[in-house]
């Protein structure tokens, strides 16, 4: 790693921040690319975000990833918001210009169709209805990747219905709720199915799904990457369902911001998968 006078700088911002795989997914591309520059984990409270942010702008950082709990507050410290990020309600990329203005997009959205499309096809999002389980911060951006992809029909179904309503009402035409209670009769006809709820996850119970009534043709897909496969995506596989992880959301979201802040665009290959992945086995 090379750190002259002129090195540039990037860090992920959260609270808590030590889980984050950002540092190291990013510090493969640096050391791969040989930049002169680096990228670190930065722990913020919440009461201290703003301060935060506009002093690495002062600082000369080119930028920083935002994530949990900061991605609603990322966008109202910024200058400008790109209008997909304002669409979602939420950043988790922000961009310092030479004069530290600060510039939050949402790069969730492409991440996750993204992480779809290279490995079941540039039609994955729209080839038929999408069910949606889960309607928190990150279930926003891939109803606005499934809306901006096409997706004939999306179902959005969530424990608490009225943050289903939101969604729906704020993002558009194709969206149709449906009750807790139903949902699976939500994947009769489905195409494509997301987990975005936190179960599943290491640590929660498995997302309460019974998938009998989902085509087997339909791809089944989950947010977490904590296990890699989660209890649904096993279960999806066991019954001939083409499934995949969320591992890869997590590194296609992250090229346009190390593209932005350290100027060379990188790829997201088998190489940096096995590093991160290593990463979260603690290697
Ligand atoms: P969030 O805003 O906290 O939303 C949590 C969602 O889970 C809500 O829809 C919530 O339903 C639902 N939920 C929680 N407990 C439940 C239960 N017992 N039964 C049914 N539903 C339950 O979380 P988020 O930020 O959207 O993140 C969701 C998941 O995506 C997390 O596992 C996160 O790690 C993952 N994620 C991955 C990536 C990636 O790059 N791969 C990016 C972002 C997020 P209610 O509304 O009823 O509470």
């Amino acid at each position: 790693m090379t750190i002259s006078g002129k090195a540039r700088l990037a860090g992920v911002m959260g609270w808590p921040v030590a889980h984050s795989l950002s540092p190291r997914l990013h510090n493969f591309w640096i050391e791969q690319h040989g930049i002169d520059g680096a990228y670190v984990p930065l722990p913020v409270r919440p009461e201290h975000f703003d301060d935060a942010v506009r002093a690495l702008a002062t600082l000369g950082f080119a930028g920083v990833n935002v994530t949990v709990p900061h991605k609603q507050a990322a966008l109202a410290v910024a200058d400008r918001v790109e209008p997909l990020a304002a669409r979602i309600g939420a950043a988790n990329t922000l961009i310092f210009d030479a004069g530290g203005a600060i510039e939050a997009r949402n790069t969730d959205a492409f991440g996750f169709a993204e992480n779809l499309r290279a490995s079941e096809g540039p039609d994955v999002l729209r080839r038929g209805p999408a069910v949606l389980v889960g309607a928190g911060g990150s279930a926003r951006a891939v109803v606005a990747a499934l809306v901006d992809a096409g997706a004939p029909e999306i179902r959005i179904v969530n424990r608490t219905r009225a943050k289903a309503e939101a969604i729906a009402n704020s993002l558009g035409t194709p969206c149709a709720v449906v009750d807790w209670d139903r949902r699976g009769e939500a994947l009769e006809g489905a195409m494509l199915l997301v987990n975005a709820t936190t179960q599943g996850m290491q640590g929660q119970p498995p997302l309460d799904l019974a998938l009998d009534r989902l085509p087997r043709e339909a791809v089944v897909t989950d947010l977490i990457y904590v296990p890699l496969e989660t209890p649904l995506l096993a279960a999806a596989r066991a019954r001939g369902n083409r499934t995949v992880d969320g591992l890869g959301m997590l590194l296609y979201q992250a090229l346009a911001g190390f593209t932005a802040w350290f100027g060379v665009a990188p790829k997201v290959d088998e190489a940096l998968r096995r590093f991160v992945l290593a990463g979260l086995a603690g290697g």
